[in-house]
């Protein structure tokens, strides 16, 4: 994987658009704000990209389609897409695991009786989610 990653990053890598191993990205620089999909994609040692390292989804794999164009189809797919903050969950049990996290949103939504977040993101996900199904 070294040798790909060292390709890609000799192709793309620039100030505004980082490629790196994900187990050498500073999680420091998330900030409580995930950006899946939109600050970061994941791409895997099959070529699938992913919009995060927690969602399974395929969006594309980089091997048929060119690296930008995947880029862009993911951008487009979350564009819009709010992450769980304190307006929407800070009543909810769950607010401590989902805070500004799109992945564990999805993931604990089933959790609750009432996720506010989904219900109020549920259109623009769905994109998303209908990509996934
Ligand atoms: S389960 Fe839903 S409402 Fe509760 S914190 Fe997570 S995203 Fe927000």
């Amino acid at each position: 994987m070294r040798p790909l990653i060292e390709r890609l990053k000799s192709k793309f890598d620039t100030d505004d658009f980082r490629i790196e191993a994900l187990e050498t990205h500073d999680l420091s620089t998330i900030d409580h704000a995930c950006g899946t999909g939109i600050k970061m994609m994941v791409i895997d040692p099959d070529f699938n990209a992913r919009p995060c390292p927690m969602l399974m989804c395929k969006l594309g794999n980089v091997i048929d389609e060119p690296l930008m164009a995947v880029v862009r189809k993911t951008n487009t797919l979350m564009k819009g897409v709010s992450t769980p903050c304190e307006a929407t969950c800070g009543q909810c049990s769950n607010f401590s695991a989902c805070r500004g996290y799109i992945a564990a949103a999805l993931t604990n939504r089933d959790s609750t009786s009432n996720c506010l977040w989904f219900e109020m993101q549920e259109k623009r996900i769905q994109r998303l989610l209908d990509v996934v199904a």
